[in-house]
């Protein structure tokens, strides 16, 4: 992943997409028939998330197998430490080297239960500890990504959360220092507290050079919206909250209209006040499409990838009708 955002020009910005597994056959293959289609609007590369405690291991790494192998997709792989045993930890990383996925997403997961080593797992508290775990067993092979939390990370309430946004940023240096190569943040609403975060973290040496990447969510349903935003603690500026009244907020396709106008200001925000500082946006995509498809498209700066990936397209066509 570092690679390619490195290889992109000054000018080029990008956009990543996360997936999670369906529980269900069929769910599985609707969402390969939606990968198929949302891969045609170019993106730099797509995440699985993981089940904390590995529940969804199986899903998760043959999802994202399928994703890097059969649909030729630079894949990363989310891994959460905490209450797994190694064993699970490891099979997934075997896995991955194997079908060619060379990028993780080192997660804590869930609060340790107990340090006392329960299910051998001892070692892990933090996602640091599978940072260095990853970088010991297999040295500079996997490109490995850590969250990062503008609005700061909360274990406990939402009050607690207001307590102080630079609680994490030792523990931030710590994870990059242990080799970690990218962040990609929690999911915000308010593109200030992003752009003051973002200044924050380059104001320390060792981040400076590191890519941030942005996590958003598209807005698909007004209770999805709140539902989120409590879960992840990420506040809702005023000015976002006016643009659904209560007439609208049962209205779906309304909201979903509003969502992506309200997802394109934002990202147009962001890279403005980046300055070019940022080169991409992840998406939290929650395995839905149009929403997805629509701001990529009328973002001015993401309808640049989209161009660029037809024109791929069209090439390669013209190359195989040579
Ligand atoms: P850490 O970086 O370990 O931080 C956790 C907390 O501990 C923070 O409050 C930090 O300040 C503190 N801390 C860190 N190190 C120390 C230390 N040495 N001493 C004291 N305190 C310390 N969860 C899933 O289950 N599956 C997923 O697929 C998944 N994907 C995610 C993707 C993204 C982009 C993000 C932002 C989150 C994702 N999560 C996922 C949620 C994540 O697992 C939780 O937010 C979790 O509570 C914290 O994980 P972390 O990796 O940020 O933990």
């Amino acid at each position: 992943i570092t690679e390619k955002i490195a290889s992109l020009g000054e000018d080029e910005p990008f956009f990543s997409l996360e997936f999670f597994p369906p529980k269900t056959e069929s769910g599985m293959r609707n969402l390969y028939a939606r990968l198929g289609r949302m891969s045609l609007l170019g993106p730099l590369f797509v995440t699985v998330t993981w089940g904390a405690g590995g529940t969804t291991s199986e899903k998760t790494t043959d999802l994202a197998v399928t994703c890097q192998k059969d649909l030729g997709l630079t894949t990363c792989l989310h891994l959460t430490c905490t209450n797994t045993p190694v064993s699970v930890i490891d099979d997934a990383l075997k896995k991955a080297k194997e079908s060619g996925i060379k990028n993780i997403l080192a997660l804590r997961g869930d609060p340790a239960r107990d340090s006392s080593a329960s299910h051998g797992a001892g070692d892990f508290k933090y996602a640091v500890d599978l940072v260095r775990y990853i970088r010991k067993e297999y040295g500079d092979y996997f490109c490995i990504g850590v969250a990062g939390y503008p609005e700061g990370h909360a274990d406990g309430s939402f009050e607690e959360l207001q307590q102080n946004i630079k609680k994490d940023l030792p523990y931030l240096v710590e994870k990059i220092t242990a080799g970690a190569d990218f962040i990609i943040t929690q999911l915000f609403f308010e593109v200030e507290k992003f752009i003051e975060y973002d200044s924050l973290v380059r104001s320390q040496a060792e981040l400076k050079d590191i890519p941030i990447i942005p996590g958003l969510l598209p807005i698909n349903g007004y209770n999805i919206f709140q539902r989120a935003s409590k879960l992840s603690h990420a506040s809702i500026p005023k000015a976002i909250l006016d643009k659904f009244p209560d007439e609208i907020q049962n209205d779906d396709d309304a909201v979903k209209d509003i969502g992506v106008d309200v997802l394109v200001e934002m990202i147009d925000k962001i890279y403005e006040r980046t300055d070019n500082r940022v080169k991409g946006i992840h998406f939290y995509t929650l395995n839905l499409e149009k929403s997805i498809a629509q701001i990529v498209n009328k973002s001015k700066y993401l309808s640049k990838v989209v161009a660029k990936k037809e024109l791929e397209l069209s090439n390669d066509e013209a190359d195989s009708s040579d």
